[in-house]
């Protein structure tokens, strides 16, 4: 089975560098395609309150046999719930949900600035590391002007900011600010949600060459800029070639050319402004 590769966030503890997200898996799917993923040989899973799948998600691990230890949990707040008593509330209403006693990462989804929540929400998640509840914190769509002043006002440098990234939108700046501040890179949507990236010519003769999948490249070319990356899919034959990716590199050439196809335009909302309300 794949032996997957880990990456030290800035406390310590283990991440694998890849993992299986469940965006859009709805719950009652969720048992059979995280079970799907962990035969596979997955050990991360990546989901949300606001996923609504926590609670398959969480029967999926219970009924893997896989020791605790050896999962990786990632959950997040969602934005109605930001502030300190309201994150410390939807926190064990996630543990309850996953069926477990405390997750190895935990996100602020979305920073909606505007709000002006974002530093409470976090301090309340400091808590929650300082108890053991959680064993990392970070966040997702954070901007780095947002980074900037949540490290100025708090004690734990997020461990993770959790962005979408992929061959479309390489996010070189964020990368930089986070490689300055010792945070985790990781990419959401890596394979850019299987819309016209996985068809780009340069990809598919890419693949070509090495004989793998255009997805099988994309995720490879993440490996390699050392970010971490959570493909989401539901199909069986998909979530074992998404895993299948450990047995090639991309050289010189691929890594230019795919660097080239950088168009810096977002599929998601933008993090100034997005409330999901
Ligand atoms: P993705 O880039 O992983 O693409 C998934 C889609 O690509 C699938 O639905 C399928 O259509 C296609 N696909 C998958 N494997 C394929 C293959 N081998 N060949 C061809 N097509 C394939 O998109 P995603 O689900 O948006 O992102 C992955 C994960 O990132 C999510 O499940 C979620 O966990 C996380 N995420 C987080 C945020 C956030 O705000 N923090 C936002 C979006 C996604």
């Amino acid at each position: 089975m794949t032996k997957v590769p880990s990456i030290t966030l800035n406390n310590g503890v283990a991440m694998p560098q890849l993992g299986f997200g469940v965006w859009q898996v709805p719950d009652d799917e969720a048992t059979a395609t995280v079970s799907t993923a962990l035969e596979a040989g997955y050990r991360s899973v990546d989901t949300a309150a606001v996923y609504e799948n926590e609670k398959g998600t969480g029967r999926a691990l219970a009924g893997s046999g896989i020791p605790r230890e050896e999962l990786f949990v990632t959950t997040k707040v969602w934005n109605t719930d930001q502030g300190y008593d309201t994150t410390l509330r939807a926190f064990d209403a996630s543990l309850e949900r996953l069926g477990l006693d405390r997750v190895d990462l935990y996100l602020i989804h979305w920073p909606m600035p505007d709000a002006g929540r974002y530093v409470d929400t976090y301090r309340a998640m400091e808590s929650l590391l300082a108890d053991g509840r959680v064993r990392a914190i970070g966040v997702s769509n954070f901007l780095p002007e947002h980074l900037e002043r949540l490290i100025g006002e708090v004690g734990v440098v997020p461990a993770v900011n959790q962005i979408e990234l992929h061959p479309q939108l390489q996010q070189t700046d964020a990368r930089a600010f986070h490689a300055l501040h010792s945070i985790a890179t990781e990419s959401w949507s890596p394979l850019g949600q299987g819309r016209g990236l996985l068809e780009v010519p340069t990809v598919v003769a890419i693949g070509r060459k090495h004989g793998r999948t255009p997805a099988q490249v994309v995720l490879a070319w993440h490996l390699a800029l050392g970010l971490v990356v959570i493909p989401k899919s539901s199909t069986p034959s998909r979530i074992r070639e998404n895993l299948d990716v450990f047995g090639f590199e991309l050289d010189e050439e691929d890594m230019a050319a795919l660097a080239a196809l950088d168009e810096g335009r977002r599929l998601g909302p933008d993090p100034a402004t997005f409330t999901g309300l």
